[in-house]
């Protein structure tokens, strides 16, 4: 008989890093399994921010995932200190338009009728979920983060509705079924003033995911067993939309932007084994002036070996370097650092300008430890190439994500054990830091990073728990497609 023609699969990335980087690795996963074609959306706006993504990523995508840019929408009425959740969301809202006839027009290459199989925005682009229940196509939402952090957003609807206080003064933590207990101040960070416009956007936002028919979730059974487990009954009693967890769809290797041979990785390969603590706050993350200077000071008081990826400083914003640090600035991110401080550590530490390639620099034998901001791309990465992490939150969900990953899952320290607000001083840092690179907490850590990185793998073996996952989601888009295709005819 005539080949059913493929059903098509329209992804919607919102901008950064953390987003377009997993979306392009389920755009991978998508075609791979055989009966999809995808279309990977991105948005214009803040694409040139992002160190050459998407267009260098999009090069290395296979041929069966093509590529659409939504065109750049105005944002300058926004008020100059906007954050960064509301400017995605703008852009997501002013976006719905130019979604709309993306989506209606969309059908496999070749014809064939069946139109669209699933719609699968990310967490911010759910906004976008009103426009598949519009077109009647089913729409999946692609969690970029853990399902803790998931689930705590789920929740801030009722919150909202049921206190009247800042997060922040919660006097209970708030307790959701499977997961770990969590401090108002530690949800997540846009949701820490109730005055400001990204506090409403992230509620409604919530709300919104109650449209989606499942959640795609970059997450795996070893990694959050429990809340898993728990989210799964939520779901059978009608409570939220099913969570397959998927993950880890972690890169193999770095793409787009940076060159193949960065000079840090000709470094590393002169140092010993394991002996290296990797220092990197992600797309976005930004310490003050006065933090860096401490980290600085820390790192060399410890007199371990590091490779610290330096951006500019910004005493307003944790996340500043999200929309292109660089901005504003005609020097060097390295002339920030303390006075004699590249040359007092020569040998030991290398410091280099706003980007590493972060995949190949983690996976090199010579890294023994990650400071991070626990953004959920690093932390994958981290796991799957089996190393443990200080944890460093800065913006977004990363103290969710820090909290689970220090106290339940046990593959990251704080350096402060749950109190990270104010400046970290340079004894913490070297504390912390000779901790996790030889003290027995880190060669815990360090053992369950081994244990995780196995795990992830088993995942997505045969009948690994994330490959039967994933073949559910594509069994019910293939469903859905059937349907359609035979509507159509
Ligand atoms: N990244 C990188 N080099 C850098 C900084 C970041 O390759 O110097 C990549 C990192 O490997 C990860 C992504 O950018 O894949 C950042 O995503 P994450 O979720 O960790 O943090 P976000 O940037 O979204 O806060």
């Amino acid at each position: 008989g005539k080949q059913p023609p493929a059903a098509h699969v329209v992804l919607l990335a919102s901008p950064g890093a953390g987003h377009v980087l997993p979306m392009a690795e389920l755009a991978r996963r998508v075609v791979a399994h055989g009966e999809f074609t995808a279309t990977l959306v991105t948005y214009a706006n803040f694409s040139s921010a992002g160190h050459g993504f998407p267009s260098a990523l999009m090069a290395t995508l296979p041929p069966s995932v093509s590529a659409a840019v939504l065109p750049e929408v105005p944002l300058d009425d926004l008020p100059a200190d906007a954050r960064i959740e509301t400017r995605i969301l703008t852009v997501v809202e002013r976006s719905l338009p130019n979604l709309r006839d993306l989506l209606a027009s969309s059908s496999p290459p070749g014809g064939g009728g069946g139109g669209v199989a699933a719609f699968v925005p990310d967490i911010f682009g759910a906004w976008a979920l009103e426009l598949s229940a519009e077109l009647g196509v089913p729409g999946y939402v692609f969690c970029t983060t853990n399902l803790m952090a998931l689930h705590s957003l789920l929740h801030t609807p009722e919150l909202d509705r049921t206190t009247t206080c800042e997060f922040g003064d919660l006097p209970e933590p708030v307790r959701l079924p499977g997961c770990v207990p969590l401090r108002g101040a530690d949800l997540v960070d846009p949701l820490q003033d109730r005055a400001d416009p990204a506090y409403h956007f992230l509620v409604d936002l919530a709300k919104r995911y109650l449209l989606a028919d499942g959640f795609i979730v970059n997450t795996f059974d070893a990694m959050e067993h429990e809340a898993i487990a728990a989210f799964e009954t939520l779901s059978r009693d009608g409570v939220y939309p099913p969570a397959y967890a998927v993950g880890p769809f972690a890169r193999t290797c770095s793409s787009g932007g940076q060159k193949a041979e960065h000079r840090c990785l000709r470094w590393l390969d002169e140092q010993p084994d394991r002996s290296v603590l990797y220092v990197c706050f992600g797309s976005g993350g930004t310490l003050s002036t006065e933090q860096m200077a401490e980290l600085a000071a820390g790192l060399e008081a410890s007199g371990h070996k590091f490779l610290w990826v330096v951006r500019f400083p910004s005493d307003k914003d944790r996340s500043a370097s999200f929309f292109g640090g660089g901005h504003g600035h005609s020097d060097d991110p390295l002339s920030y650092l303390p006075e004699g401080f590249v040359k007092r550590t020569r040998g030991v530490g290398l410091a280099v300008e706003e980007w590493a390639p972060q995949v190949e620099v983690l996976s090199h034998r010579a890294v023994g430890g990650f400071v991070s901001h626990c953004g959920w791309n690093s932390t994958l990465e981290a796991v799957a190439a089996g190393v443990p992490m200080l944890a460093w939150p800065l913006y977004a969900e990363q103290r969710v994500n820090a909290v689970m990953l220090a106290e339940r899952v046990g593959l990251a320290l704080r350096p402060r054990g749950d109190n990270d607000d104010g400046v970290v001083t340079r004894e913490e840092v070297a504390a912390a830091v000779t901790e996790l690179m030889v003290g027995e907490k880190g060669a815990a850590a360090r053992e369950k990073a081994r244990e995780l990185r196995e795990a992830a793998a088993e995942a997505w073996a045969l009948d690994g728990t994330s490959r039967k996952a994933f073949e559910a989601v594509a069994g019910e888009w293939k469903k859905a497609a059937a349907v359609r295709s035979r509507g159509a005819s």
